[in-house]
């Protein structure tokens, strides 16, 4: 009872309860492979190989001998990659689907990429090859650097932080370093609002700032007027994420930066949302002193999970001397690296380094790759269609989930929806897993926390018509099953290789070590 609709899908309607009625033999559903660990399907009697038996010499680290089995299981080379290929396929992966993870941007990644950041003299390089051999690489350092710098209206980047999060860092410790230099010490305070991502407060905290919440209005911005009557001498500077949390563009940025900078402080920007304004606005112009550029969102390249991330950052001519080592330079037709503070008055004032070398030279070349294959008119669109997108998510849901800032206007690149109006006991954990059994893999939930519940979608440019429509589909109908309390949505996922886990005793009690039932049993 399958009907092919206009977009082409082909929705079925599982009649409820039979399929988990019928047990196999294996425990697998068809292509769902029931696996087990590799512990436990291989012994460390067997191995796939046959070794001589290895003469026992006089032990080379003194008293540091292995005195048990090593307990590796043992397999030959086709289970060992039946095992591994069978786990790869319980995976999702964006490569698979629409991956609605807000706040992440899951984009398709470009396969132009890959081939550009395989080419040898891109792959094949050591950081510690000698400059002359390098130039090309130097150079694609350059060219992203100039392009970021342009993007974001900025005076310079540091281009080695490899996360978001390392970012945050380097920009925070410049903000440190700017004001040491000026004598004030005692600026200890960062405001950072109630919507921040968690690595905002950490980093604060782990450069040794107190933290403390700025409010949010109504309508989900930065509430000015407060901000404005904390500053003081106290304050180093604010850290915000714009476009926010809630996927909405803090519209008084200009001011905000105009209050923190006459208060004396400093504007750190999170800038992993970039991909909605990319092309559109330039943050520079807004005030800003330092923000991150999360390579591994805006650009592409692989990440959650997936690939290492990269986040130079950019920094504003008041921050631009505390910037760390190390740095591209050209001289004449030739690239160099400034090593050493020594190196000239520019870099007088570098606080050190964030990495022993230069960053991550694949993602530079799959970043500056995906921007070169845009070019700068094909930027601007992606900022675009990702706003586009996002909307057309929003608008197709607000008449079945709460999405509290709708009446406020259209959102950037994430929608918003909380868990108001649900029947008790239901929630937003019901929805992600029921979206588990269309498919999917879930919003990001309960982030950021000033919204109830909250589910956080951001769909990104690269999903089609189509498909936005097939997740609305499966979105839309799981939305209104927890709406009408549909019992079988509180123990959804029925269709995974697993149900509902203990999250909570898994994030809090992991077990990372498998031991033999036996052992286990003797170590409760
Ligand atoms: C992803 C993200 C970060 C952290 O970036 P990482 O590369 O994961 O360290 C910080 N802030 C926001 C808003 C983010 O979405």
């Amino acid at each position: 009872m399958s009907t092919i609709n206009q977009s082409g899908w082909r929705p079925t309607t599982p009649e409820a309860g039979e399929a988990s009625d019928i047990s196999t033999f294996t425990g697998n559903r068809a292509l769902m492979l029931e696996e087990a660990l590799i512990f436990e399907i291989g012994s460390s009697e067997t191995t796939g190989v046959d070794f001589d038996s290895v003469p026992i010499g006089k032990p080379r680290f003194g008293d540091l001998y292995r005195d048990s089995e090593i307990g590796l299981p043992g397999l030959s080379e086709p289970e060992t990659v039946r095992h591994y290929t069978r786990l790869s396929r319980q995976n999702y992966a964006i490569d698979l689907g629409l991956f609605p993870l807000g706040s992440c941007t899951m984009k398709h990644n470009p396969r132009l990429n890959e081939r550009m950041a395989r080419l040898p003299g891109f792959a094949d390089i050591h950081p510690l090859a000698p400059v002359d051999t390098v130039q090309g690489a130097l150079e694609v350092i350059d060219q992203l650097a100039h392009w970021l710098i342009t993007l974001t209206g900025m005076q310079a980047v540091a281009m080695s932080p490899k996360a978001g999060a390392h970012g945050e860092l380097c920009g925070i410790l410049a903000i440190r370093s700017a004001l040491d230099a000026q004598g004030q010490q005692d600026r200890k305070i960062l405001l950072v609002p109630t919507s921040a991502h968690g690595t905002n407060p950490a980093t604060a905290a782990f450069a040794g700032f107190s933290v403390e919440d700025i409010p949010a209005t109504e309508d989900g911005r930065v509430d000015l007027e407060a901000l404005k009557a904390r500053l003081g001498p106290d304050i180093a500077g604010v850290m915000i994420t714009n476009p926010n949390t809630c996927g909405l563009f803090e519209r008084d940025m200009k001011a905000i930066s105009d209050a923190v900078h006459a208060a004396g402080g400093y504007v750190y920007c999170d800038g992993a949302n970039f991909n909605a304004i990319v092309g559109r606005v330039r943050p520079g112009d807004l005030g800003v002193d330092a923000m991150h550029i999360n390579l591994h969102k805006t650009f592409s390249t692989p990440h959650g999970g997936g690939g290492p991330g990269s986040g130079p950052v950019v920094l504003s001519a008041a921050l631009a001397p505390y910037a760390p080592l190390p740095f591209v330079e050209k001289d004449g037709d030739k690239f160099h690296l400034v090593e050493e503070e020594t190196a000239g008055e520019h870099h007088a004032g570098t606080f050190g380094r964030m990495t022993a070398f230069n960053g991550q030279m694949g993602m530079f070349t799959r970043a500056l790759t995906y921007i070169l294959s845009h070019g700068a008119d094909g930027l601007r669109q992606v900022a675009e269609d990702s706003v586009l997108n996002a909307n057309y998510i929003l608008r197709s849901m607000e008449d079945v989930l709460d999405a509290p800032f709708a009446k406020y206007g259209p959102c950037m690149h994430e929608a918003i929806f909380s868990d108001r109006g649900l029947p008790e006991g239901l929630s937003t954990i019901d929805i992600a897993k029921g979206l588990i059994d269309e498919g999917y893999h879930p919003m990001t939930v309960y982030f950021p926390l000033v919204v109830h519940g909250a589910m956080l979608v951001e769909p990104t440019e690269t999903e089609s018509k189509a498909t936005l429509d097939q997740f609305i589909g499966a979105f839309r109908s799981v939305a209104a099953r927890a709406k009408n309390g549909d019992p079988t949505i509180r123990t959804a996922p029925h269709f995974a290789p697993r149900r509902r886990l203990d999250e909570t005793l898994a994030a809090r009690k992991p077990v990372l070590a498998w031991k033999a039932p036996a052992a286990a049993e003797a170590a409760e």
